[in-house]
């Protein structure tokens, strides 16, 4: 299966559906990056960043604003995929097929949590290491992530740490695919609840979530209008 990609503020976006996105991570590895309006304009502003999410192997609308910003440019018939939904369907797949699977991110408590809920799920999965987001040693984890020869390596640090640690280390583990994940472990802890289908559904589950947790608030609305304004100005003059 080959990309396909819709370009927006320089970024190259894949605008496959859910199973298609699903297929073409199994089969080609590497770093898939769960993009939202937020890591779009920080892109906007840090070389680095750009970079490391212009060499994934696989960027999918994660935020509606990604869809919306799409919109605008008139790109039509672009799938939103949840990163949540779309890491939960590689775990099934890797534990179907019983390949080792490694998480790392969040608190002590909730990535055990979370380990044992998957496993409850998935009878197949074998987790063959994990670990909390809070290290100070980066490079004995990389070395023990290395050591443990996971296949799929969900990583949960917030961004842009997570997509950093998966650019870093992705090279020395060729056969892995990495996701960044974001808050999922916390999700899938129990600790915080997806919002319900129909604020999914209709886009508005950033809103239900910054209800739940105001103090998101300060992260994303500065940033949303901004990143609406500049998506207008590639528009208007194409850049
Ligand atoms: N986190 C971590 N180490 C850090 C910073 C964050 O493990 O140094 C975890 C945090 O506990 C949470 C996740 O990273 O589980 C990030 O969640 P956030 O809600 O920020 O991600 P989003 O889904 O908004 O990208």
């Amino acid at each position: 299966m080959e990309r396909k990609t819709e370009s927006l503020q320089g970024i190259n976006i894949d605008t496959l559906k859910l199973d298609e996105a699903v297929e073409y991570a199994f089969e080609n590895r590497g770093q898939v990056v769960t993009l939202n309006p937020e890591m779009v304009m920080s892109a906007n502003k840090n070389k680095d960043f750009k970079n490391i999410i212009q060499n994934a192997q696989l960027v999918i609308p994660d935020g509606i604003g990604v869809k919306i910003g799409l919109k605008i440019l008139g790109k039509k018939n672009i799938h939103r995929i949840a990163g949540i939904e779309f890491a939960y369907s590689m775990i099934k797949k890797f534990a179907s097929e019983k390949l080792p699977v490694a998480l790392i991110g969040a608190k002590q408590e909730v990535i055990e949590t979370a380990c044992n809920n998957l496993k409850k799920e998935f009878s197949g999965l074998n987790i063959v290491y994990s670990q909390n987001g809070y290290f100070t040693d980066k490079e004995k984890v990389k070395a023990d992530l290395v050591n443990s020869g996971a296949k799929l390596v969900l990583v949960a640090l917030g961004s842009p740490k997570q997509e950093e640690f998966i650019f870093e280390i992705k090279s020395h583990m060729p056969e892995t695919l990495f996701i960044g994940v974001g808050g999922s472990f916390d999700v899938w802890a129990g600790l915080v609840r997806r919002a319900p289908e129909i604020w999914q559904k209709t886009g508005f589950e950033w809103l239900y979530r910054t209800l739940k947790e105001p103090s998101r608030f300060k992260r994303i609305f500065p940033v949303l209008p901004m990143f609406v304004l500049k998506v207008l100005k590639e528009r208007i003059f194409g850049c």
